[in-house]
């Protein structure tokens, strides 16, 4: 199989800057599509894999998993995109396909492992797969998403993983008109949760520590904001919420948010991965039958489903667009919670 050399932004090591490297790309097989990329989003998880916060990271690593671009080849059995269409790619670039997770269409709940568009394993080139922060990726084409052509492209990038991951737990949670949903963290996953839950017609309220980002949760559609650190502000919402989507990536106590639950009420953990600190407390769980679960990225149909819906409402990302070269910069502000709200790599400036 041949293969091509391309241009990326990847580190190292967790304690390296990410500076240009080169990677390499597989030639397209029979359902491959080559993308070029045009914008790249952001993530946390971005941030979380080249630092080796989650443990696991294969260095090189290039993250990037929020791609859009411009389809430049397709193999002979391609039959969703042609040539010169837009084309996105998110977290994902492969699955089995064939175990009972794959066969329901949550092929980031594959029992065989899914493979991550950035750190998966790479069953084509062998080592790691290599993210977004590069001039092109060739992906099969069923991992491959069609861009709704009314929104903005470089807007749209953050949909694939900020848009997905709140998307995916309000539509489990059958939020709908008159949900009441509150959103915990305004950044990259929050500021999309909150718009996606407004168009589904639910009433929603931000939970924030940072009390000037009301203005701008007010205007992305947020019907209220509390400022989580104070206490009255909290009693004031005790009982309320059906549904709370937490996006926050570090360990933080979620006991005060349990409590502003309604019974049955359920809090989704999204953001951070391990223990929680300090320990869950049962005893507002079992008087008022509240859960706490977790949920991760969504599977290819539910990414094209949440795109199509934000064709349809006119929603995308709020972004700042960054040259590749400042992505460490970019890191560091996404450090101290200044990202308003996601940023979005032009690359044509990898070039
Ligand atoms: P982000 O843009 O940095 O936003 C996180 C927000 O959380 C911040 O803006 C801040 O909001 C709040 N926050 C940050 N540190 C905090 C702390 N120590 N305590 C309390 N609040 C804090 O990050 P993101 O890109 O939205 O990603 C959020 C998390 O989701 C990351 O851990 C990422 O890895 C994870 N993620 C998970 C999935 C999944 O499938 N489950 C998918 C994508 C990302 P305020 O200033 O409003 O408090
Ligand atoms: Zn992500």
């Amino acid at each position: 199989m041949g293969t091509n050399i391309v241009k990326a932004y990847g580190t190292q090591s967790a304690t390296d800057s990410l500076k240009e490297i080169n990677i390499q790309r597989r030639e397209v097989t029979a359902n491959d599509i080559e993308i070029e990329i045009l914008y790249c989003g952001v993530c946390h998880s971005d941030l979380h894999t080249a630092r080796n916060d989650w443990g696991g990271s294969v260095y090189p690593a290039v993250p990037g998993h929020e791609i859009v671009g411009k389809v430049t080849k397709v193999g002979a059995g391609v039959t969703k995109l042609k040539v010169g269409d837009h084309a996105a790619v998110g977290c994902l670039v492969d699955s089995c396909r064939t175990c009972a997770s794959c066969k329901e269409d949550l092929e980031q709940y594959c029992l065989n492992g899914f493979v991550g568009t950035y750190n998966g394993k790479d069953k084509h080139l062998g080592g790691q797969t290599f993210g977004g922060y590069s001039e092109k990726v060739v992906v099969d084409e069923h991992f491959v998403l069609k861009v709704p052509s009314n929104l903005d492209l470089a807007a749209t990038a953050p949909l694939l993983c900020a848009g997905i991951t709140t998307w995916s737990p309000l539509r489990h949670w059958n939020v709908g008109k008159g949900s009441k949903v509150a959103v915990v963290g305004l950044g990259g996953l929050g500021h999309m949760a909150i718009k996606l839950a407004k168009g589904m017609g639910a009433e929603v309220t931000l939970f924030s520590r940072t009390p000037s980002k009301t203005k701008d949760a007010l205007a992305l559609g947020a019907d209220a904001v509390v400022i989580s650190n104070d206490e009255d502000q909290m009693a004031a919402v005790k009982g309320k919420f059906d549904v709370i989507i937490d996006t926050v990536p570090y360990v933080h106590d979620v006991n005060p948010y349990i409590t502003t639950l309604n019974i049955s009420g359920t809090l989704v953990l999204v953001g951070y991965l391990g223990g929680l600190e300090p320990i869950l407390n049962t005893v507002p769980m079992i008087l008022g039958r509240k859960s706490v679960a977790g949920s991760l990225i969504g599977g290819i149909a539910e990414t094209q489903e949440m795109l199509d819906f934000c064709g349809e409402h006119n929603i995308v990302s709020e972004i700042e667009i960054i040259k590749m070269q400042e992505i460490n910069e970019a890191y560091e502000r996404m450090l101290k919670s200044d990202v308003r709200y996601r940023f979005v790599i032009d690359m044509a400036s990898l070039k």
